[in-house]
């Protein structure tokens, strides 16, 4: 007896659909046709144990699959969904004609939980590989729960156990066919965003000039690289810069579930936060940007710097990753795109993540050779500090020193660092660069005063500011200026945004 039914995987950006076929015989083997043994052996004990766990058994003959189109390769586990249906169709527990219009995909645990995959699903309907002929019968996608992300091109049900689905296909029109399941039934490993409630200025001391630079960084998504030792408050900045990020849209949220889905995790954030990934300094290239798995034909792996897409990307003790971490960096800081080459072709993953970058004063953390307790050679600071390469502070938009300023002042800046109304001038600026993206922003946004455009022109030429140095004081300035809701850029928005390319003054490369 032959079953056919339709699975669906592929690699990000081309997310493709497959014929599955089964065919069960007498005898005791089970086969995956193009695919080893080991992988065939894996595939049928997660298979036979969710069967078990559904209350049905391994049927006792010889099963063979092909999975078509031969080119594609086999091994992904989304296809652990589709052969089990077929299975249950030749053993007679749902109709084998009810299979016939589905594509259905999703790894199985051996207690019959559906999980994501680890491939892509952030593929659009554009990128929907067609090759197989009768995929026009495919009426309806079948898929684990969070998972229903993306914007398909066929109608989507999901589920979270093969328990669910088989009754679904008894009866597909009854609409009690889901279980109540915990929300510990899913395997949530994605990093969790720190609690807004808890995150307001109040727990920074002091800083006014940090936190004035922090509602400018979440406003304009400028990135930041924040020098300070260790209890100054860096940590806190980046959290209160997070939270003070407005809520994501439906689309973006979608987007950023199916990038955490394509890593094979579940996103942990509600209420559509914004994600924040603040990895390890142990964390390997690979980690940061993404990677190609090392099973075939299972495609790219999104690192952080994706799965923080339109998020906060916090990278804590920025001096002690990698220098190749750190240098491949460099690409995302500046296209906001990361990509993954290899033989078999490539492929590009988003990268629009706020990148915030923190890291100490000396190696030894304490100082900055300035007080006491800290015992570094200056050579070691100046070596220290400069593993954070020109080309990537250059890269860079804001840099800020912490620890500097213990109390408030008085006067304009402490009205801006209300943390409510720093929130609301942080959704109001996010609202109109969403209207004035690109060549609008200069043309729509404030424009320089003649004193403010040559206080920019002298930046150039006393501080030789790199063109891209000047290009990020002109931005950081004109947030600013939307901040402060004023029609021009005057001559504090530039001398503010002057003032955070640190790393660009030559006196703080070669002196400690
Ligand atoms: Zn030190």
């Amino acid at each position: 007896m032959i079953v056919s039914t339709f699975g669906f995987a592929g690699s990000p950006g081309s997310p493709s659909f497959v014929r599955i076929e089964l065919r069960a015989e007498r005898g005791v083997l089970f086969r995956i046709s193009g695919i080893g043994n080991q992988a065939a052996k894996a595939a049928s004990t997660r298979i036979r144990s969710a069967l078990i766990a559904c209350g049905h058994h391994w049927p006792g003959k010889a099963i063979t699959v092909n999975i078509a189109p031969a080119d594609l390769s086999r091994s992904s586990t989304a296809f652990d969904l589709p052969i089990a249906l077929a299975i249950l169709a030749s053993c007679g527990i749902i109709p084998s004609a009810s299979l016939k219009h589905i594509a259905a995909a999703g790894e199985m645990g051996l207690d019959g939980a559906l999980r994501p995959w680890a491939t892509s699903m952030f593929g659009s309907r554009e990128t929907f590989s067609f090759e197989l002929s009768d995929v026009g019968k495919i009426k309806i996608l079948l898929a684990p729960t969070k998972l229903e992300s993306w914007d398909s091109l066929l109608p989507l049900e999901s589920f979270t156990h093969l328990s669910e689905i088989i009754a679904y296909l008894k009866s597909p029109d009854s609409t009690n066919h889901k279980r109540d399941l915990p929300d510990s039934f899913l395997t949530f490993t994605g990093e969790a965003s720190p609690p807004i409630s808890e995150v307001t200025f109040d727990n920074i001391i002091g800083e006014p000039t940090a936190k004035r630079m922090a509602v400018i960084a979440a406003a304009g998504r400028h990135d930041v690289l924040m020098q300070g030792a260790p209890g100054t408050g860096k940590t806190e900045l980046a959290k209160c810069i997070h939270a003070l990020l407005p809520d994501l849209s439906d689309k973006e949220y979608q987007k950023c579930k199916s990038i955490h889905s394509a890593a094979g995790l579940v996103l942990k954030s509600n209420e559509n936060r914004p994600p924040w990934l603040s990895p390890h300094p142990s964390t390997n290239m690979q980690g940061l940007i993404g990677s190609w798995s090392t099973l075939k034909g299972r495609g790219a792996i999104p690192g952080a710097w994706s799965l923080a897409d339109n998020g906060v990307l916090f990278l804590d003790e920025f001096a002690e990753f990698s220098r190749r971490t750190l240098e491949a960096c460099r690409s995302p800081l500046e296209s906001r795109n990361i990509s993954l080459g290899r033989a078999a072709g490539s492929t590009s993953l988003p990268a629009s993540a706020l990148f915030i970058a923190a890291m100490n004063p000396c190696p030894c953390g304490r100082g900055n050779g300035t007080t006491g307790s800290c015992d570094c050679q200056k050579g070691e600071m100046r070596k220290y500090r400069r593993k954070i390469s020109g080309p990537i502070a250059d890269r860079i938009a804001i840099h800020l020193e912490l620890g500097h300023e213990m109390h408030e002042h008085k006067g304009d800046i402490s009205e801006v660092l209300a943390w409510d109304d720093a929130k609301n001038r942080v959704a109001r600026v996010r609202k109109w660069m969403c209207h004035n993206h690109g060549k609008k922003k200069r043309m729509n946004g404030p424009a320089l005063t003649k004193e403010s455009e040559q206080l920019l022109n002298s930046c150039r030429s006393a501080l030789k500011i790199s063109h891209r140095g000047i290009n990020h004081i002109h931005n950081v300035a004109m947030t600013a200026a939307l901040v402060d809701n004023s029609s021009a850029i005057q001559v504090s928005h530039i001398s503010e945004a002057g003032a955070s390319r640190l790393f660009d003054r030559q006196s703080w490369m070669t002196t400690c």
